[in-house]
C-alpha cells in the first residue's frame, strides 16, 4: 500500500449544471461540500436531492454520488474524503470532423474518417450509468487510468517501469464496448477537470478509414496522427482517442506478410504502430480501442495494449438490470404504468378480475411477482446469448406488438386492466 495516504476512501460526486447557466465553479463546489458535510451519511452511486432549496445552487441540474472500488454502499460522511467535480456538458453539436481530402465533405454518403467532440458533451450524459457489466470492468478501467496518474505525477523512469496507454476491449458486437469508451472519455473529463481545463474525445472510424480510402489512408494516418499529435500538444487538453473496430486496421498486416494485400496496407499499419508509440510519452492521451475479432488483430497491436479486455454478453443479473432500467425509463415516460397503480386499477375492476381470486392484488406481491417473472425472462436472454443491444430494443419490440393486437395506449379505465394483462404476454 501507498505510505502517504491514508485509508480514507475517496468520494467523487459529480456536479451538473444547467444548460447556458452561469456560476462560479469554486462558489458551487464549496457550498456542495458544506451541505453534504452536514450529511451523516451518503450512499454510493446515488443522486442526492434537496439542494435544489439553496440559493447558491440554482444553477446545479443532478448532484450524483459516485461508485466506488472496494467500499461498501453506504457511508458515513465523517470517514471519507468528498471530491466534488462541478462540471457543464457541452451541446452535442460540438463535432468536428476529419475527412478524405481536408474541408471537403465525402459526397458518397459521409464516411467521416474520424471526428472530435469536445468533452464533457450531452451526448454522452447517462451513459456510463446505463453500462451493466457483471464483473467490474468500469471501475478496473477506472483504477487503471488512476494508477497511471499516480506513476505519470511520480515521474518514474519510463526505462524501467513503461506502460502504452493503449486499452482494448474486444468481445461480441452489441456488448457496449464503443459506449463504455465514450462513457470512459467523457468520466474522465469530468473526474479530471482539475487537471486539465479541456478534454476532447477522438473517434477513429477504421473501417471507413482503412477499407473505402485503402489507397489514400496511408496520407490520411500521416494526417491523422499530425492532428492527434497538434490536440496532444495543448498541455492543458486531456485527448481520448478512441480506435474502433481496430481488427480493419491491422489485419492488412497479416495480409500483407501472406502477400496477399498490397504493401500499401503494411507501410499503414506500420505507420500506426510507430505514432503509437510516440504518443505513450505524452501524459494527456489516452487510446481506447474496440474489436469484435480479437483474433483478427495484429499481434504487434495487441501486445501494446495494457489492458485487453474482454467484454462478455451481459450475465442474467445484467439482464435483469438492463431491462429493469428500460421498464423504469417507460414508467417515468408514462408509457407503462406502475406497479402500484396497476395493482390499484386491478382494485377498480376487481369484480370483474381473476387476479382478486387468486390473490395478487397486494402491491407487494405483485412486486415480487414481477421481479420473478423478470428474473425468468432475463434467465431466457441470457440462454439465448442476447447482447445489451438487443436487450434495450426489446420494449420497442414488445410495444410493437402490444399496439399490433389493438391497444394504442395504456389502459386508464377499467376495461384497460384486461390490456394490461395482454401487455404482458405481448413482452413476453
Ligand atoms: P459494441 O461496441 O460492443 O458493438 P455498442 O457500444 O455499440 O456495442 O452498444 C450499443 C448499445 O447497446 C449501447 O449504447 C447500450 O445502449 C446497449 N448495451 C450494450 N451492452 C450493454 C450493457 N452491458 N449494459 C447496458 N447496455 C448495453
Amino acid at each position: 500500500s501507498m505510505q502517504d495516504t491514508p485509508m480514507v476512501p475517496t468520494v467523487h460526486v459529480e456536479v451538473r449544471l444547467k444548460p447556458r447557466a452561469t456560476a462560479r465553479f469554486e462558489t458551487i463546489r464549496a457550498r456542495i461540500s458544506d451541505w453534504m458535510l452536514s450529511f451523516e451519511r451518503i450512499n454510493l452511486a446515488s443522486t442526492l436531492d434537496g439542494f435544489q432549496d439553496i440559493p447558491d445552487l440554482v444553477s446545479v441540474e443532478r448532484v450524483f454520488v459516485s461508485e466506488a472500488s472496494n467500499v461498501q454502499n453506504s457511508l458515513r460522511v465523517s470517514d471519507i474524503t468528498l471530491q466534488i467535480h462541478v462540471y457543464q456538458p457541452l451541446d452535442s453539436d460540438s463535432f468536428e470532423e476529419f475527412t478524405n481530402s481536408s474541408g471537403a465533405k465525402d459526397d458518397e454518403g459521409g464516411d467521416m474518417a474520424a471526428s472530435v467532440c469536445e468533452l464533457p458533451n450531452r451526448s454522452w450524459e447517462g451513459l456510463w450509468d446505463s453500462l451493466v457489466y457483471a464483473d467490474d470492468i468500469k471501475m478496473k478501467l477506472l483504477d487503471y487510468i488512476h494508477a497511471t496518474l499516480i506513476l505519470s505525477d511520480a515521474d518514474v523512469d519510463f526505462n524501467l517501469v513503461s506502460w502504452n496507454r493503449v486499452v482494448l476491449l474486444h468481445g461480441p458486437p452489441g456488448t457496449g464496448k464503443t459506449s463504455l469508451c465514450r462513457a470512459l472519455a467523457q468520466k474522465l473529463s469530468i473526474r479530471l477537470s482539475h487537471r486539465y481545463s479541456q478534454a476532447r474525445l477522438l473517434e477513429i472510424n477504421s473501417h471507413s478509414l482503412f477499407s473505402k480510402w485503402f489507397s489514400e489512408s496511408g496520407k490520411l494516418v500521416q494526417r491523422l496522427f499530425t492532428s492527434i499529435t497538434e490536440l496532444v500538444d495543448e498541455e492543458d487538453t486531456f485527448l481520448v482517442v478512441l480506435i474502433d473496430e481496430v481488427e480493419s486496421l491491422t489485419a492488412a498486416r497479416a495480409g500483407a506478410m501472406a502477400g496477399t494485400e498490397p504493401s500499401d496496407g503494411l507501410r499503414v499499419v506500420n505507420a500506426l504502430l510507430t505514432q503509437l508509440d510516440k504518443l505513450k510519452h505524452r501524459k494527456n492521451v489516452l487510446i481506447m480501442s474496440t474489436s469484435n475479432l480479437v483474433k483478427a488483430i495484429d499481434s504487434a497491436f495487441v501486445d501494446r495494449a495494457d489492458i485487453v479486455q474482454y467484454v462478455d454478453l451481459p450475465s442474467r443479473e445484467a439482464v435483469y438490470e438492463i431491462l429493469r432500467t428500460c421498464l423504469c425509463e417507460m414508467i417515468t415516460k408514462g408509457i407503462t404504468v406502475p406497479t402500484l397503480k396497476q395493482a390499484q386499477m386491478y382494485e377498480l375492476s376487481a369484480i370483474h378480475s381473476p387476479e382478486h381470486a387468486l390473490g395478487t392484488i397486494d402491491p407487494r406481491e405483485k412486486s415480487k411477482h414481477l421481479a420473478l417473472r423478470l428474473l425468468s425472462l432475463a434467465a431466457q436472454c441470457r440462454t439465448q446469448g442476447m447482447s445489451g443491444r438487443a436487450l434495450r430494443r426489446l420494449p420497442v419490440l414488445a410495444l410493437a406488438r402490444y399496439i399490433g393486437i389493438g391497444h394504442l395506449a395504456p389502459p386508464t379505465t377499467t376495461s384497460g386492466a384486461k390490456g394490461n394483462r395482454k401487455q404482458h404476454s405481448g413482452a413476453d
